[in-house]
Order: structure tokens, then C-alpha cells, then sequence
């Protein structure tokens, strides 16, 4: 099995379901006691929110770069970025490795290509629903992606750093939440992106009458492929 390198704690309410996700996959799979090889960088999450507020991404940039570079030194065979919003410094991470990167708006895009949409609503963090580095990679493969009007849009920014990152879960947040994605799909959304690693926490796929797309479940499970060789599976099907 290769090793999983995991750059988490952003926040780390969301990382736990990254290792649960991605051990439960391992189990599924192989059987027994088997578990995932992994190896955790997780952050004090009030550093790097401090550096994003700031707009300071060449700081943070360089700060995942040389963890990344670490995770590969200590035997990763793969790093995954466990948020959405950091991707925006995916290149400095690329740069910094030489082992693959699985980029989250990549294993994104596929399951919503696999599904036959045209149409997405993204809802995730101010940054990743404004800026390039993450829409950009989804409509250069064909994709139209909405996002949300304000005073909707503030509204997703600020539940996910005033309450999912502090692991407050309101039922007031996800009704909010379930009435954005409403005006969305009015609007032609066909599904929607949960676009922030946190979101599936407040919102579940049974919540969502039209496709829903968990980043954290589809990356992890992509991390989980990543990890098991075919010759792996048949060994422990044998
Ligand atoms: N985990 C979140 C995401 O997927 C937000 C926290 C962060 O800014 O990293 O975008």
C-alpha cells in the first residue's frame, strides 16, 4: 500500500473526516485489521486563517510547500491538501514535490463529468467561490459553475470560519444553507459542490434534491484509489 501524505488541520474538523474516510475505505477494501499507511501535517488552523486574512498566499504558499517537501522526505508516495481554499497555493505545492498531488477541484470535476452535469452551484469559502484557482480548474473542463449572489454568498463565508471550523453545527445554518442552494438551482444549478471541506458536516447528500458533491468523500476516496496498486487488492482478496 503507498503512503498517504496528509497536509490537514484546516481545520481539523474536517481532517478527522479525511483519516476516518480514507481508513474506512482501506478496511473496505482490503478486509481485517488493514488500515491506511498515512502521514499528518496538521496545522494550528489560527496561523494559517491569520495568513488568508491577511492575503499574505506567498507565506502560506511556501509554508505548505515545505511541509509538503516534508511529508515526501519522511515516505509519502502522494500529498493531499485536506481544504478547498489552500489550493489557491497548489502550484507552490506542486512545485515543492515530486511525488503526485491529487488536487481536490480535479477529483471534483470527474465525479461531476461522470455524472453527465453541465451546471454546478459551487458553495465554499469567499476565496474559493471568488477568486480563479479553484472555478477556473472546473469550467476549463467544460463546466459552467454558479456561486451564490450576497448577501448569500457572505452568509456561506461566514458560517464556515464563524461556526464549522469551530465545530458548531446550527440548524439555522443549514436551513440558510438548503434556501441558497434553492436560489442556485433556480438559477439552472443541476448540482451542487460542497466546496469547503466543513460543509458536510452541516449539510448531508440526502438534504439536496439535486446531485450533491462531498469534496472531503470524493477526495478521500480518490486518496484511498491513489494508495491501493491493483496487485495490492488481489493479494488481500485471495
Ligand atoms: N476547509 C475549508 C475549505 O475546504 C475552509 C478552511 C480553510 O480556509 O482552509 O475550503
Amino acid at each position: 500500500m503507498r503512503t498517504i501524505g496528509l497536509l490537514g488541520g484546516m481545520s481539523w474538523e474536517s481532517s478527522i473526516e479525511y483519516e476516518r474516510l480514507i481508513n474506512e475505505g482501506v478496511r473496505a477494501a482490503l478486509g481485517g485489521v488493514a488500515s491506511a499507511d498515512l502521514i499528518i501535517r496538521s496545522y494550528n488552523f489560527a496561523e494559517v486563517e491569520a495568513l488568508q486574512a491577511a492575503g499574505d498566499w506567498d507565506a502560506a504558499g511556501a509554508l505548505l510547500a515545505s511541509d509538503a517537501s516534508r511529508l515526501e522526505t519522511s515516505g509519502a508516495d502522494v500529498v493531499v491538501l485536506c481544504t478547498n481554499t489552500m489550493h489557491v497555493v497548489a502550484p507552490a505545492i506542486e512545485a515543492a514535490i515530486n511525488v503526485p498531488f491529487l488536487h481536490l477541484a480535479d477529483t471534483t470535476a470527474a465525479a461531476i463529468v461522470d455524472q453527465g452535469l453541465s451546471t454546478v452551484a459551487l458553495l465554499g469559502t469567499r476565496y474559493t467561490m471568488e477568486q480563479d484557482f479553484y472555478r477556473g480548474r472546473l469550467v476549463s473542463r467544460g463546466l459552467e459553475v454558479l456561486v451564490p449572489d450576497e448577501p448569500d454568498l457572505t452568509l456561506v463565508h461566514d458560517v464556515i470560519y464563524d461556526e464549522l471550523v469551530q465545530g458548531v453545527i446550527k440548524p439555522a445554518s443549514k436551513q440558510a444553507y438548503l434556501e441558497v442552494i434553492e436560489r442556485l438551482v433556480e438559477r439552472g444549478a443541476q448540482g451542487v459542490i460542497a466546496g469547503c471541506t466543513e460543509i458536510e458536516l452541516l449539510v448531508a447528500e440526502d438534504d439536496v434534491a439535486v446531485p450533491y458533491f462531498p469534496t472531503t468523500r470524493l477526495h478521500a476516496e480518490a486518496a484511498v484509489t491513489f494508495a491501493l496498486t491493483p496487485s495490492e487488492l488481489e493479494y488481500h482478496t485471495d
